[in-house]
């Protein structure tokens, strides 16, 4: 399947005693915005950090345009073109906003006027970043830095963007501009793996969803077809 951007084959993840994924298996295609759903514990950060080669898996794999990266650590996956924006942002807290941009298209052979190119393309997407282009990244507000933990994954053109709980500890109006980031991004056709707790608005924003429970899949489907099914409205949308 060419379209095919990302397949994991019953991926199996441990630390220790604790089995943090038991057989999960996903596939997202090229264009798409795919979202991961589940509660605390569920496995999705240790799922999204088996694709940027962060854990190693136990057994299973993870292909990348078919590619089995096993073999492949984490810096050299940016280079194929898989970039993420960890959970809890991870900015570079003591350099600026701008640096931080630039040290997202570290990987890249791309001349400096490319790069001042897409920095521009950024903070036109997130103005803020641009008024604030030389503040310490650790002194933005947590919304600023989710922000820029997005822009600068952009900066590496990623061909998969994993994005993990954008939305962790943010305000409400600031979580609604996140994912109508997500959205516009889904427009410009960026393929994005979204993991999130909030499940309402990440399946809204998804054309495909999966439900996460204690390291297995339990349910997948179009993203409008999860929010209207009675298991994930009673555990996930709180009964709405
Ligand atoms: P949350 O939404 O709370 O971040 P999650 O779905 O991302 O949760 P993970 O962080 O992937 O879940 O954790 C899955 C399971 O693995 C949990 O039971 C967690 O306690 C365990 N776990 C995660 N990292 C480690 C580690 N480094 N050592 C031991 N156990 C771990």
């Amino acid at each position: 399947m060419p379209d095919e951007l990302l397949r994991i084959d019953d991926l199996h993840v441990h630390y220790g005693a604790v089995q943090a994924l038991k057989g999960v298996s996903l596939h997202v295609q090229a264009g798409e915005v795919v979202t991961i759903i589940g509660g605390n514990g569920a496995g999705k950060s240790t799922l999204m950090r088996c694709i940027s080669g962060l854990e190693p898996a136990k057994a299973g794999r993870v292909l990348f345009q078919g590619q089995d990266l096993a073999a492949i650590p984490g810096h050299r996956r940016v280079a194929l073109g898989i970039a993420q924006s960890p959970e809890g942002r991870q900015v570079f807290a003591d350099q600026t906003v701008r640096d931080n941009l630039v040290l997202g298209a570290y990987h890249r052979k791309a001349s400096a006027a490319e790069i001042e190119a897409d920095i521009q393309a950024q903070f036109e997407r997130f103005p803020r970043l641009g008024e604030r282009q030389q503040q310490m990244a650790g002194t933005m507000s947590g919304g600023e830095q989710q922000m820029l933990a997005i822009a600068r994954a952009l900066m590496a053109r990623p061909q998969l963007l994993l994005l993990d709980e954008p939305s962790l500890g943010l305000a409400p109006l600031i979580v609604q501009e996140i994912f109508d980031t997500i959205r516009s991004l889904r427009t410009l056709g960026v393929t994005i793996l979204l993991v999130e707790q909030m499940a309402n608005q990440a399946l809204a924003v998804a054309d495909r969803g999966y439900v996460l429970e204690t390291g297995r899949i339990t349910l997948q489907g179009a993203g409008r077809e999860l929010r209207r099914d009675p298991k994930v409205r009673a555990a996930y949308l709180g009964g709405h």
